[in-house]
């Protein structure tokens, strides 16, 4: 394992947190002016941090250390060593090597996101899954849902923490495109970032049943115009915002 350590404020690193998982970061790490980002081998990268060979036992020690439980919306987000007891609905998911531990803002804007938004027995596609955590909690809801990554050493994990959890979750290689025999989806979630929505705002009306809503999270706030933008463009209506941090989430409506 390999440690890229970056050092800035953090409204400088939080933006590039997505970015060095969709560069291939297993797990990350938030320290006070800095972000130990865990790949298995080094990379050229473009934001001036530095590569130091990293055991992986001692990584692996230090992450389950750190790692705390999280709220967000109805939902708790647990680590499997950890014990709970309480109201909340638990989601247990093995932190580490994909992202969605709840930890970032962004995630936790999805799942409160997704107990307001949806209705118990219709399909649910979760763009992006990571570590499943978005799919597994539509599931929980009551959804019948589906998780697709572009990055297949997701998935297994993915498929564990459904196992994990109970529910049955269907998760494949993929993007939209892929996804879309699947549909149409009552609720599509993608936790993705603000440029990647905008190309893709010309297929989401396709994947959606009519009526059918858009949450749209790993969006900065200064980036939120052109997802509107390209969302309204598409025929699609808002429905409301939420924000955490510098992140916002978009819901739309077809
Ligand atoms: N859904 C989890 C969450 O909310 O915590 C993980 C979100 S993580 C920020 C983004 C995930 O999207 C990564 O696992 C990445 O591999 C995947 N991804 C990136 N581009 C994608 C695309 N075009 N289609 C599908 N998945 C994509």
């Amino acid at each position: 394992m390999w440690v890229y350590r970056l050092k800035g404020s953090p409204w400088e690193l939080d933006p590039l947190i997505p970015e060095l998982f969709a560069r291939g970061a297993r797990g990350l790490e938030e320290r006070e002016g800095e972000i130990l980002a865990y790949f298995p081998a080094p990379q050229d990268l473009p934001y001036g941090g530095v590569w130091e060979a990293f055991p992986d036992e001692d990584w692996l020690e230090a992450w389950r250390r750190d790692l705390k439980p999280v709220e967000a919306g109805p939902f708790l987000v647990l680590a499997p060593w950890h014990s709970w007891e309480g109201e909340g609905i638990p989601l247990v998911i093995e932190p580490g090597m994909a992202f969605g531990t709840g930890h970032h803002e962004t995630t936790r804007l999805a799942l409160a996101a997704l107990a307001r938004h949806l209705r118990p027995g219709e399909k649910v596609l979760d763009l992006g899954t990571g570590s499943g955590i978005l799919a597994i909690a539509a599931a929980r809801l009551g959804g019948e849902a589906v998780g697709v990554d572009v990055d297949g050493s997701v998935l297994p994990q993915a498929e564990a923490n459904a196992r994990q959890n109970g529910v049955s979750v269907r998760f494949l290689l993929g993007s939209l495109e892929e996804a879309r025999p699947l549909g149409p989806f009552g609720l599509v979630v993608a936790n993705l970032f603000a440029e990647l929505h905008r190309d893709l705002a010309p297929l989401y009306p396709e994947a959606l049943a009519p009526g059918g809503r858009l949450l749209l999270t790993g969006i900065l706030k200064e980036k939120a115009p052109l997802v509107r933008e390209a969302l309204a463009g598409a025929g699609l209506g808002p429905l409301e915002e939420a924000a955490e941090g510098e992140w916002v989430l978009l819901a739309y409506r077809r």
